[in-house]
């Protein structure tokens, strides 16, 4: 079983990424019409995690992507840390990487409300723009209605489970694309150059690979997960995809991922804390390793 996993971005965001997206007609949200036009050739389901702000500035653009039936709509904060560098000085300072709880909690509020009223979407699954959870998140998530988080990185986790406030976490267990793919400003002098200044790894290391060779990479770790019999939940972006090489490696992978099952994250909701018996007997002889808590004053992160 597969969770197709993306997160969308509005322009105002500037995010590097976007920077390098050459024809000045296109956005973001306009590259991600031609992601959900391949979901739908390959007949694959994708929760979309999108901006708050794609809603407020970028609606003509984003409706047919979260109306879509193989989409389901997830939420990435209303703000989206914007701008990053305030919100980073306030997290080395607090270990709040979202800002003051009352703001973070304004941010989630807002995030559901303009979706509902935009779109009409009902969000219960969120992932934190660059993955950044603080020590307020669950408590807030869960207080506005949402049931599905993904905000981690863990390559043994193969199958959903329940955390604090009654949250349940699918963590990303293969290898995610953005911080292993080398695209847009990620060259490999810069990847080389991030790695000196340890900025940090995941459970993937902090190796970067060509698109081809990621895309393989993915095939064969979402083989894996499946004959376990558990959940891969993979992250592939659009704009990542886009720009390393106009999607001609996502259509492998969606080529492979049409034989198998795919789920919206909503529809995990009901498997957590009751794995098939394959997968808990994989679990019994795989132990998930001990992690530390992601979050606090000296939290660091990746995604550049
Ligand atoms: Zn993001
Ligand atoms: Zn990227």
């Amino acid at each position: 079983m597969i969770c197709l996993t993306g997160d969308v971005h509005p322009m105002s965001l500037q995010i590097n990424d976007q920077k390098h997206i050459s024809d000045s007609a296109l956005t973001e949200t306009r590259i991600t019409q031609q992601y959900v036009g391949l979901l739908a050739r390959y007949g694959v389901k994708a929760t979309l995690y999108v901006c708050g702000g794609c809603f407020r500035d970028e609606w003509c653009d984003l409706e047919p992507v979260v109306t879509h039936p193989l989409v389901e709509v997830g939420g990435h904060m209303f703000n989206a840390r914007f701008p990053r560098e305030c919100f980073d000085a306030y997290g080395e300072q607090t270990g709040l990487w979202n800002g003051p709880k009352w703001f973070q909690d304004w941010d989630i509020g807002e995030m559901i409300r303009v979706a509902q009223e935009r779109g009409g979407a009902e969000i219960v699954s969120w992932r934190a723009h660059s993955y950044m959870v603080d020590s307020n998140s669950h408590e807030l998530l869960a207080k506005h209605g949402i049931k599905l988080v993904s905000d981690d990185v863990e390559s043994d986790s193969v199958w959903p489970r329940t955390i604090d406030f009654g949250l349940i976490t699918h963590p990303i267990n293969v290898i995610p694309d953005h911080d292993h793919l080398y695209h847009a400003h990620r060259t490999p002098e810069y990847v080389e150059e991030v790695n000196r200044r340890s900025y940090g790894a995941d459970d993937f290391g902090a190796v970067s690979y060509t698109i081809e060779d990621w895309g393989e990479k993915v095939i064969e770790q979402v083989e894996r997960i499946d004959r376990i019999g558990g959940l891969a939940t993979v992250l592939a972006h659009p704009l990542c995809h886009f720009l390393a090489d106009g999607f001609a490696t996502l259509e492998k992978i969606l080529a492979r991922f049409a034989s198998k099952p795919t789920v919206f994250a909503r529809d995990i909701r009901d498997l957590a804390d009751s794995p098939p018996p394959a997968v808990t007997a994989w679990l019994e002889q795989h132990p998930p390793a001990l992690r530390p808590v992601r979050y606090g004053p000296m939290g660091r992160h990746l995604t550049s």
